[in-house]
C-alpha cells in the first residue's frame, strides 16, 4: 500500500504524520518504507543518521532529476527504511516543466521495481502541488490529505481535491482520497469550529481520529526521535496508534 501524506498549506503537520505512521507500523513488525518528497528534507533529517553528509546523488534527487534507482537507506528504526531528499529537489520544478519524457511518472517508474519489499510505502510531501507532488501521487494508491484548524486550510482542502481529480483523470486512475486528517486539534472555539465545518462539507471522508496539539511531537523530532521511542505515552503517540489502527491494521 503506497500512501502520499500531502497538503499544499505549510506547516500543518504532514512530516510528523508521515513519521508516526512510518515508524509506528514498523514497530508493530511491518516492513515500511518512507520517501521523503520535500526538499526541505525535514523527515530525513529527524530518521537519517548522519543526514548532513549525505550527497544529492544518495537522494531521491538522482531519481527525480537524472531517473537513476531508488536510493534506500537503513534507519535506526527496525523494519524502517527511508530514501532521503535533498535541498536542490527544489528545482526539480523548473526542470520537469520543461521535460519531454513522462515526468509524472520518474518517482512511479523505478518505485514499481521496489515496492513488492515492503508493507506500506508513505510519501512525505512539500507544501505546494508541483510536479513532485504529482510524482508521489502517479506512485499511489492512495492519498492522505493533512488538515490543520483554521479557515485556509479548509479552503485548500479544495484546491488539493482539484489536484487529486486531475491526477486521476490524467495519470493514475487508481489513486484513492483515503482520507482527511484532522491535526493540531485543541479545545478552542476556533479549532472545534473548524473541525465542525470541514466534518459537514466532507462528511465521511473526515478520519474519525483527530491528532491533538502536543508539543512532544516537536520535541521528539528534534532529537531526531519518532513520537513512539521519544514517548510512548504522548497524546499524538496515543493518537497515531489509533489512526493506524482505525485505517492501516484494523485487526492489529
Ligand atoms: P511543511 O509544510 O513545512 O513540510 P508539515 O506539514 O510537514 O510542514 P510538520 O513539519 O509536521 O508539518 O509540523 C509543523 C510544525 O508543527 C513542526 O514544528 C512540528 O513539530 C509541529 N507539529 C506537528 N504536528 C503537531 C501536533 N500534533 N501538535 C503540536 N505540534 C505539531
Ligand atoms: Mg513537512
Amino acid at each position: 500500500m503506497i500512501v502520499s501524506i500531502a497538503s499544499q498549506k505549510g506547516g500543518v503537520g504532514k512530516t510528523s504524520t508521515a513519521i508516526s505512521l512510518a515508524a509506528g507500523i514498523a514497530r508493530k513488525g511491518k516492513k515500511v518504507l518512507l520517501i521523503d518528497m520535500d526538499s526541505q528534507a525535514n523527515s530525513s533529517k529527524v530518521l537519517v543518521p548522519d543526514y548532513s553528509k549525505l550527497d544529492k546523488d544518495q537522494t531521491v534527487y538522482r531519481t527525480i532529476m537524472d531517473r537513476k534507482p531508488l536510493v534506500i537507506l537503513r534507519t535506526k528504526i527496525p523494519n524502517l527504511d527511508i530514501v532521503a531528499s535533498h535541498i536542490l529537489i527544489s528545482e526539480t520544478d523548473v526542470t520537469l516543466t520543461t521535460a519531454l519524457d513522462h515526468r509524472e511518472a520518474r518517482l512511479k517508474n523505478e518505485l514499481d521495481k521496489i515496492k513488492h519489499n515492503y508493507d506500506f510505502i508513505f510519501l512525505d510531501n512539500p507544501p505546494a502541488l508541483g510536479w513532485l507532488t504529482i510524482n508521489s501521487f502517479t506512485a499511489s494508491d492512495s492519498a492522505l490529505i493533512v488538515v490543520s484548524p483554521g479557515y485556509f486550510e479548509l479552503d485548500s482542502v479544495v484546491q488539493i481535491s482539484k489536484t487529486i481529480s486531475n491526477v486521476q483523470e490524467f495519470f493514475n486512475s487508481n489513486l484513492k482520497l483515503l482520507g482527511l486528517l484532522f491535526t493540531m486539534s485543541d479545545s478552542t472555539i476556533n479549532t472545534q469550529t473548524s473541525l465542525q465545518v470541514l466534518r459537514q462539507t466532507y462528511t465521511d471522508k473526515v478520519l474519525k481520529t483527530i491528532i491533538p496539539k502536543n508539543v512532544d511531537l516537536k520535541d521528539a523530532h528534534m532529537q531526531k526521535q519518532d513520537i513512539f521511542a521519544f514517548n510512548p505515552n504522548a497524546n499524538a503517540a496515543k493518537a497515531y496508534n489509533t489512526l493506524i489502527e482505525e485505517v492501516f491494521l484494523p485487526n492489529a
